[in-house]
């Protein structure tokens, strides 16, 4: 049998996969990757317009990275977080380097997930408040307190975690708060947000916790004025805003954080994804100055085996060097504005089935419907025609609900963008097909 048979043959047998039921995968087998591609067992090379999980932003296999993973396991593989590494102080100094003002540490986790945990923890201590407000639409990871501050359909079976608080954020192309302009979508959201707050009982809500950019939600590009009204509330209220840039940050929106488009000043940060492209797992949370003075004194209750693992910590300093000598974030800004999005537009302009197109830098959706005029959502049938069409032209996508996410690594190239656009192009005229019959 070959490679890619027994592959997929010991993954059905043995590996159990995330948020599936287990007797219905058919998993692509991947072999390898460079840059923008991966290809499979037989060579056949996709253009990888998911990042995998909007995470390899400096490409597959970037050789900086790679060697510096490996020098540092020839040195020091691991060591406690207790001890000072060198390697650690640097991963810190690096990511802080590109921090909004005001931010003094940072706290290293396995991941995303633990990162949102670890912000919640903080933000509790910090105000001695217990509720956490996040949105119905996000996603902040797989563990207690984040998995119940998230907001989509996997919050439901594991709603063990007490203190959460849902409201709706904006989302001017289904608002559901009857604006007709993107300004008053962010006004109403605003007022939302500050009405749940006060019903709630301001002196028991410690954190409001959102992504800058809901990523999996849909690339909701927030309106303008929207965040400086959050931060108003907060502010009026004695409450953190803690910003998750676990998808958005790294230079996936153009800017080494989304927060930067709108200037908005955060109490708490959390990354993971991009800040290593994922070589290895790794996340953490961004603490400001206010915050961090509170644990001076104060134990921190929180901790892990792998704060700060030195493999992490070497990637994250070679990513985000390459990242700074590459021009990787400058990159994805001028793609996005010059090619990828006018790109998406024209498409949007040509096919029925597309309701929207949005975002910025390598971060878009594109929205199927049924119908413009009702923006009816595309079903499952539809959604696995585009799988399958842009698979058999080599392109990977990130699938979600009605939409594709085209969030192809930040040094995507502007020929990879054309063959991609085309991909699409051809995919959609079959979609508007589907949709007339
Ligand atoms: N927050 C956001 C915005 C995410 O998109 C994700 C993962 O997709 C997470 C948190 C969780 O990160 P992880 O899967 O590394 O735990």
């Amino acid at each position: 049998m070959d490679e890619g048979a027994t592959s997929v043959e010991l993954d059905r047998a043995h590996v159990f996969h995330s948020w599936s039921a287990q007797g219905s995968l058919t998993p692509l087998a991947v072999a390898g990757g460079r840059g923008s591609e991966v290809w499979d067992h037989d060579g056949r090379r996709y253009l990888d317009l998911s990042s995998q999980l909007v995470n390899v932003n400096i490409g597959h296999c970037h050789p900086a990275v790679v060697a510096a993973i490996q020098e540092q396991a020839a040195v020091l593989p691991t060591v406690s977080p207790a001890h000072a590494a060198l390697v650690r102080g640097r991963a810190a100094q690096a990511v802080l380097r590109h921090a909004p003002p005001g931010m003094a540490k940072v706290f290293f986790t396995n991941g995303g997930a633990d990162a949102n945990e670890n912000a919640i923890r903080m933000a509790r201590v910090h105000t001695g408040r217990d509720k956490v407000v996040s949105t119905y639409r996000s996603y902040h990871g797989n563990t207690g307190a984040a998995v119940v501050a998230t907001g989509d359909w996997r919050r439901v079976p594991n709603e063990y975690a007490r203190g959460h608080v849902h409201v709706f954020g904006p989302y001017p192309y289904r608002s559901e708060f009857w604006a007709s302009t993107p300004q008053e979508e962010a006004e109403r959201a605003v007022h939302h947000l500050e009405r749940v707050i006060q019903a709630e009982g301001p002196e028991s809500v410690a954190a409001i916790l959102l992504e800058t950019v809901p990523g999996t939600a849909g690339v909701l590009v927030p309106p303008p004025g929207y965040l400086a009204g959050v931060r108003e509330v907060a502010d009026r209220y004695g409450v953190l805003l803690v910003l998750d840039e676990v998808m958005a940050g790294f230079g996936r929106t153009g800017a080494w954080f989304a927060l930067d488009h709108w200037g908005v000043r955060p109490d708490l940060v959390t990354f993971a994804k991009g800040v290593n492209s994922g070589y290895v797992p790794v996340g953490g949370v961004i603490v400001s100055e206010e915050v961090a003075a509170t644990f001076e004194d104060r134990v921190f209750p929180g901790g892990l085996t792998y704060s700060g693992h030195p493999l992490a910590m070497a990637s994250i300093v070679a990513a985000v060097e390459a990242m700074e000598q590459e021009g990787v974030v400058l990159n994805a800004a001028r793609v996005g504005a010059d090619v990828l999005g006018p790109g998406l537009a024209r498409l949007a302009a040509e096919h029925p089935c597309v309701g929207e197109v949005r975002g910025l830098g390598v971060f878009w959706a594109v929205e199927l419907v049924t119908d413009r005029a009702t923006r009816e959502p595309v079903g499952a049938g539809v959604m696995g025609r585009v799988r399958t069409g842009l698979l058999e032209r080599g392109m990977l996508a990130f699938l979600v609900e009605n939409r594709i996410h085209v969030v192809p690594p930040c040094v995507v190239t502007d020929a990879e963008v054309h063959r991609a656009l085309e991909a699409l192009d051809a995919v959609l005229t079959d979609i508007d097909a589907t949709i007339d019959e």
